[in-house]
């Protein structure tokens, strides 16, 4: 194709209508039709990237391979189209501000007064087109956060807009996605919302050329005909996205309604050829019909948001449908478990993961759901802090380290186990600044990393401060934990795992970043496959028990 192809994706009415799955559901059945997609995120808040946010505000940090901390709707592109996102795909307000202030104090403006229009405007075009500009895209699709009419988010708006001159009709093209909410006291479907959103988006000089329809119910010809009149689209380019069971039906909905194909003719590509979705119905088969059940506890500080784990519960998704397995994530709050309920709430468990996270809050719970698991051989994962409390875990009760720990969660302790790394140790700016993005990792052969994996060399992406002390390597080991993988410039413990258990391991890295629906993690793979043999192996005894019984 001669040219990149620019997708710009907008919201109204209201946030979370999921733009970002719309993006990654237009950009699968393009890719799935042979042309070579990326999706950027522009972000409109100040921050210059969500590493400082509180997930229980915004939801997990999504770490991209070349380190760079971002939204979560990079997880989502990443997953569903199997690629592999950076730091240009994510570009907040803040960045923008900040290339242009710092452009600015260089003296590259010459002495003309820096405006939002065009010096900013300028610094966000150069930033839409800097992924097309590579050559190796066909498309661009530019997901805009926010809503239309937001005060923050009409630069950006503002940019779209010269962008669309800049482009042309051939090569730009504008979705804005709504909500048609169903009104139950009078049994109807509204568009007004629609309407006036679409009118805001106008106001900022911009015509949608489709208008995609969030709603619960299925849209009548008379619903789709009134947002075409008032909208000014024609029929055919009002989309319905009605709530879906699953985000992966979102991909085969857009399919239906032809979403890929109106976009191709708006931009006078042919769209004759089917795009090849197999594969994608087949995981959604397996995902529908599985054949095994597991719960998985899942013990973590922040689960009153769930998007806070949006990866981890992502990949048990991939997982569980690889093993055709449905596996059911029930949340634990790791400041409600003690020794005296652990048992009663993690009776029904076959598999605990501990989740990542920072700070002292809900610690000594989860090394009570460690301990749990290590001495009822229940399959365990600890991902970061997770490892880093299976390590203090061990320290504590199997070596008798009293008051081991984290120099995280006790600064002063007898007996440092897990403690920040030497190159953290003169850091003093919290944003952008911890060990970021993918590292190498050699597994030891014979270890159960190494079968899960198959190969010993591995590269995965991190997001910590704190590592596991090599000083005390040796008596880990000489207890039956053992460092299954080191990062082989650093020498820094990547993955321990226990000799004698089921299915026991910890990793200092974030296995979730890298599961997609196309290549789901062996990690979580192989971690709810255990889950399913242990709960086969617990239901035969308690068969073989009542058998006994009689
Ligand atoms: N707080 C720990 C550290 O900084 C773990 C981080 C994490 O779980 N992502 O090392």
């Amino acid at each position: 194709m001669a040219s990149t192809k620019y997708i710009f994706v907008t919201g109204g009415v209201t946030s979370s209508l999921g733009k970002g799955i719309i993006s990654a559901s237009l950009g699968k059945l393009l890719q799935a039709r042979g042309f070579s997609v990326t999706i950027q995120k522009f972000d409109p808040y100040i921050n210059i990237d969500p590493g400082t946010l509180n997930p229980y505000e915004h939801g997990e940090c999504y770490v991209t391979s070349d380190g760079a901390e971002t939204d979560l709707d990079l997880g989502h592109y990443e997953r569903f189209l199997n690629i592999s996102t950076s730091q240009d795909n994510n570009v907040t307000t803040g960045r923008i501000y900040n290339d242009v202030i710092t452009k600015e104090r260089r003296g590259d403006y010459l002495g003309k007064t820096v405006q939002v229009i065009p010096h900013i405007t300028d610094e966000i075009k150069n930033n839409f087109y800097k992924l097309g500009e590579t050559g190796k895209y066909d498309f661009v699709i530019t997901e805009i956060g926010g809503c239309v009419g937001d005060i923050e988010s009409l630069p950006f708006i503002e940019a779209a807009r010269q962008a669309r001159l800049e482009l042309g009709p051939t090569n730009f093209i504008s979705i804005h996605l709504t909500l048609v909410p169903y009104l139950k006291a009078s049994g109807e479907l509204k568009t007004k919302p629609t309407q006036h959103s679409v009118k805001q988006l106008l106001e900022s000089g911009i015509q949608p050329d489709i208008v995609v329809c969030r709603s619960e119910r299925h849209l009548p010809p008379e619903i789709r005909k009134k947002v075409a009149l008032f909208c000014n689209v024609p029929m055919n380019c009002v989309i319905e996205a009605q709530d879906a069971d699953t985000i992966y039906d979102v991909p085969v909905l857009m399919r239906k309604e032809r979403l890929d194909e109106r976009v191709l003719s708006k931009l006078k590509l042919s769209h004759k050829k089917e795009p090849k979705i197999d594969k994608w119905k087949e995981f959604l088969g397996r995902l529908k019909n599985p054949t095994e059940e597991v719960n998985i506890g899942l013990v973590g500080k922040y689960v009153q948001l769930p998007d806070a784990y949006k990866s981890i519960i992502e990949s048990f998704i991939h997982a569980g449908a690889e093993n055709e397995c449905q596996v059911n994530v029930k949340w634990f709050d790791s400041e409600e478990l003690f020794p005296e309920n652990i048992s009663q709430h993690f009776s029904e468990l076959h598999g605990i993961l501990v989740a990542p996270g920072f700070g002292e809050r809900g610690i000594e719970g989860k090394i009570t759901a460690i301990q749990y698991a290590r001495e009822n051989d229940i399959p365990f994962f600890g991902i970061c802090l997770g490892l880093q409390c299976a390590v203090t875990e061990f320290a504590r009760n199997v070596l008798g380290l009293k008051g081991a720990s984290s120099t995280e969660i006790a600064p002063k302790t007898k007996h440092p186990v897990i403690d920040l790394m030497e190159e953290q140790k003169e850091i003093k700016n919290m944003g952008g600044t911890m060990r970021l993005g993918a590292y190498n990792c050699i597994l030891t052969k014979g270890s159960k990393a190494y079968s899960v994996y198959g190969h010993t060399k591995i590269k995965e992406r991190h997001r910590h401060r704190y590592e596991f002390n090599n000083q005390y390597l040796d008596a880990f080991e000489g207890a039956g934990m053992i460092a299954s993988g080191i990062n082989p410039e650093t020498g820094l413990v990547e993955v321990m795992e226990l000799a004698k258990h089921r299915w026991f391991i910890g990793c200092q890295y974030h296995p979730e970043l890298r599961s997609t629906v196309s290549n789901p993690h062996p990690l979580f793979v192989k971690f709810v496959k255990a889950a399913v043999s242990f709960k086969e192996e617990k239901e035969d005894k308690k068969l073989t028990e009542k058998d006994m019984a009689v």
